[in-house]
């Protein structure tokens, strides 16, 4: 069976396990792929300092009872966040980093701050 290189596409001549044609080609496959997932932790890690960022400036300014609107005005991304705390109660609290909020319904939030340490599983 002919075997292609990963990166160039060229014909494999060797060992039945290689994948590339060359160590340049294994470098630059492996960097591609790198830069790729970087890219993306990059553009994550931007959203959750952004949705961060206005809830902790809604937060310092005493603000702590808010319209989902407002967030979503400001840029608010709902679907990130750092992690979950259950309240006792079972309300679930989502966090980006230290500052987050729980739902109160009618698309109100409450914010919240939490920097304690927390052992997640
Ligand atoms: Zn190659």
């Amino acid at each position: 069976m002919e075997r292609i290189c990963l990166d160039c596409g060229a014909t494999i001549r060797g060992r039945t396990d290689k994948k590339f044609c060359s160590d340049q080609c294994r470098n630059s496959y492996n960097n591609r792929i790198n830069r790729e997932s970087n890219n993306f932790i990059r553009n994550v890690h931007g959203l959750l300092r952004k949705n961060r960022r206005i809830l902790a400036d809604l937060y310092e300014e005493g603000k702590l009872t808010v319209h989902k609107d407002a967030l979503f005005a400001l840029g608010y991304n709902f679907s990130f966040f750092t992690h979950v705390i259950e309240s006792s109660g079972g309300q679930k609290d989502h966090y980006c980093f230290e500052y987050g909020y729980r739902e109160t319904g009618n698309d109100f939030i409450e914010l919240k701050q939490n920097s304690r340490y927390i052992d997640y599983q």
